[in-house]
């Protein structure tokens, strides 16, 4: 790298109301802010000269003075005929960050839909006994610029393929509420209508259940859904599956958690993730159903994904369906998740950045940000 080149900044750092300050500077009408956003945030475009109704000297000035993204895509793979497709990004600092699309057809009642589980930081700090990102501990945050833009990616990538991305899960690597100030400016972002323009509740914010940024997320996160990692309905177990348990236990949790869907209107739901023999007997089921009872709640059962080398294994379909009975009967909502991804490593609580041969291969040679031409299995 030369020295003394002058340093580009990512565009995605830019707010929308930065960029109209920056095109006005640079003695641009009002308009071309509006044109040049939506082409980064709603278009197929993969760089600044592809904006083809922008003058020239604004193309020059945006190669000049900015990185069209941070993200640099080596890999995409696919599973569920398509449907679910796990990519593989490389970062300026040379870590890798992993991101997952889901699509999900149209069915009687709801309309077709891409997901996008997006992370926030390489790694995570937290250690769930059962989490694949927890085993490399915490390498670092992403940036404000590094979240958007690796769904700005997916989202150009999926455009390709015609589907629009309208659900977005704060559920990939890391803990967002760790990295705060970044969860909320990419979440500002995302629901800004000059940006990404997604309507806030179709964003999931999910926190192994940390309290203070729970609070934080009720004043600042606009009305998000709040998604907390519970994993078990007693303190004792629960300290062992997420040791941040013993930072906030369980109580202290349930009333963040209060709070929150009194001062956003919003039903929280509650993440469990199914082990055979830790935490799926009917006895735990009584116990969540009765923690749960009355509060403004939704449960989800998680199916384990395995990861190799871990002690656990997921409970039989039979017992998960028990489960979820028994939290029904007490007049708790409960379903079941289905296991999207698992065969690519991209299901919940699989991504780890473990880049396979081919991805290193591929990134010793620099690519274009298109992803179409890559590796895919
Ligand atoms: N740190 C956030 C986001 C993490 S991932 C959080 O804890 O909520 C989203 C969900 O996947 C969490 O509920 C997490 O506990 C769950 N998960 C992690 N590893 C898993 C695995 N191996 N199988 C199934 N779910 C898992």
């Amino acid at each position: 790298m030369n020295p003394l080149a002058p340093t580009r900044i990512p565009f995605a750092s830019l707010t929308p109301e930065a960029v109209r300050h920056w095109v006005a500077r640079e003695g641009f009408p009002d308009y071309r802010a509006a044109q040049l956003l939506r082409w980064f945030y709603r278009s197929r475009a993969s760089s600044f000269s592809e904006m083809t109704n922008l003058p020239r000297r604004l193309i020059d000035q945006l190669d000049t003075q900015f990185d069209f993204s941070t993200v640099t895509p080596r890999q995409r793979r696919s599973a569920d005929q398509g449907e679910t497709s796990k990519y593989l990004f490389e970062l300026p600092d040379g870590e890798l960050l992993e991101s997952v699309a889901m699509h999900y057809a149209r069915t009687p009642g709801r309309r077709e839909r891409t997901t996008v589980c997006l992370s926030t930081q390489v790694g995570c700090a937290i250690r769930c006994t059962f989490c694949a990102t927890g085993l490399q501990g915490l390498k670092r945050n992403l940036s404000t610029a590094e979240t958007i833009d690796q769904v700005l990616a997916v989202a150009r990538d999926s455009g390709r393929q015609a589907r629009r991305v309208g659900q977005l899960v704060y559920m990939g690597m890391g803990e967002p509420l760790h990295n705060l100030e970044v969860t909320l400016a990419s979440l500002r972002r995302f629901t800004d209508s000059n940006a990404l323009g997604l309507g806030v509740r179709r964003v999931t914010v999910s926190t192994a259940g940390v309290v203070p940024g729970i609070d934080r997320l009720a004043l600042d996160g606009g009305g998000s859904n709040l998604a907390i990692s519970l994993h078990a309905p007693i303190d004792e177990l629960r300290d062992r599956l997420v040791p941040l348990n013993r930072r906030w236990p369980i109580a202290e949790l349930l009333a963040a958690a209060r709070r929150y869907a009194q001062s956003t209107g919003r039903r929280v739901s509650y993440e469990y993730v199914m082990l055979r023999g830790v935490n799926d007997s009917e006895l735990l089921a009584d116990g969540l159903g009765r923690l749960l009872a009355g509060e403004l709640a939704h449960v989800n059962l998680i199916p384990y994904n395995p990861i190799p080398g871990d002690p656990f294994a997921s409970s039989s379909p039979s017992a998960i369906d028990r489960f979820r009975e028994r939290v029904r009967s007490h007049a708790v909502e409960c379903t079941v998740r289905d296991t999207r991804g698992r065969r690519i490593d991209a299901a919940c609580g699989q991504l780890r950045a473990e880049a396979g041969p081919a991805a290193r291969q591929a990134s010793s040679r620099p690519v274009a940000g298109e992803l179409a031409g890559l590796p895919q299995n």
